[in-house]
């Protein structure tokens, strides 16, 4: 199955405010899926080998690193879309907000860069 891109109107909701826009979302097959989770499961436990290099750190770091790739792999796994772009007003401050890409979990925390007020991204459409 190819992945499409969706386009997704989005609410911004802070505390007592709220703003929409819309988002541009990646929907990844199975396939696409498992080379995300294979790769962060290379990069991570690449980083842990690099790390036996180092003494005594390498009693922590490379535990730590084993144990991150696995529960990144399996957050890439899991997840069906990837954020490619999007733009929303910020509630609170009313400042175009662009979302940066990363691995779509609803709802998504982002945080303003204008005035630092955390709000969160909802996709308006109930979708299954
Ligand atoms: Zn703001």
């Amino acid at each position: 199955m190819p992945s499409s891109i969706l386009t997704l109107e989005v609410s911004a909701r802070s505390s007592q405010k709220a703003e929409s826009g819309s988002v541009r979302v990646k929907v990844l097959g199975p396939l696409e899926r498992a080379k995300d989770a294979v790769r962060a499961l290379g990069l991570y436990w690449g980083i842990a080998l690099f790390c036996v290099l180092f003494p005594l750190l390498h009693f922590i770091l490379v535990p730590f690193f084993l144990l991150l790739g696995i529960f990144l792999s399996v957050r890439a796994g899991l997840a069906r879309e990837r954020m490619v772009d999007g733009s929303v007003l910020c509630p609170e401050c009313k400042k175009p907000f662009s979302v940066k890409p990363a691995l779509v979990r609803w709802p998504m925390n982002e945080v303003c860069q204008e005035c630092r007020w955390s709000f969160v991204l909802i996709p308006d459409s109930t979708r299954d």
